[in-house]
């Protein structure tokens, strides 16, 4: 862990602060109903890790947790309920929400699950119908 980067975080009321090392192994923004039933937000920008990669430094004892299905658990901060990230074991990554990590630049490459936007965004960035092959998805891409 040399000479990589370290990036602080925390929740809404900073209860919660933990720090993710690294270059993430994906960015971009999902348009999927659970991500938008659960943050109350039309689309999420995302930042995908290693587990590993993402370290509680404040607060642990203050998280909440989450899974509608096996494939997410959803964490928050138990005090001000702000959202902190959610783990996929199935893909074995963790999506720390890239609003929370001010300090990395974010650099969407991707849209995913675009057949579900309710908000169209047209920056020239690909467009999938849903996930990429290699997550199980149809790798479909689809007009913006
Ligand atoms: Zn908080
Ligand atoms: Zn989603």
């Amino acid at each position: 862990m040399g000479n990589e980067r370290t990036y602080q975080g925390g929740c809404f009321c900073g209860a919660v602060q933990f720090t993710v090392t690294g270059e993430p192994a994906a960015m971009g923004y999902c348009h999927c109903e659970s991500c938008r039933t659960w943050s109350a937000g039309p689309v999420n920008a995302f930042t995908l890790w290693k587990p590993e990669a993402v370290r509680v430094t404040r607060g642990a004892d203050n998280i909440g947790s989450y899974s509608k299905t096996p494939n997410s658990a959803r964490k928050w901060c138990k005090t001000c309920g702000g959202h902190l990230f959610t783990e996929h074991p199935g893909l074995g990554l963790t999506d720390v929400y890239a609003a929370l990590i001010p300090g990395l630049s974010f650099q969407p490459g991707v849209h995913v699950n675009y057949q579900e936007t309710v908000l169209r965004i047209h920056d020239g960035v690909v467009k999938l119908k849903d996930f990429p092959a290699e997550f199980g998805g149809s790798g479909a891409t689809v007009p913006e």
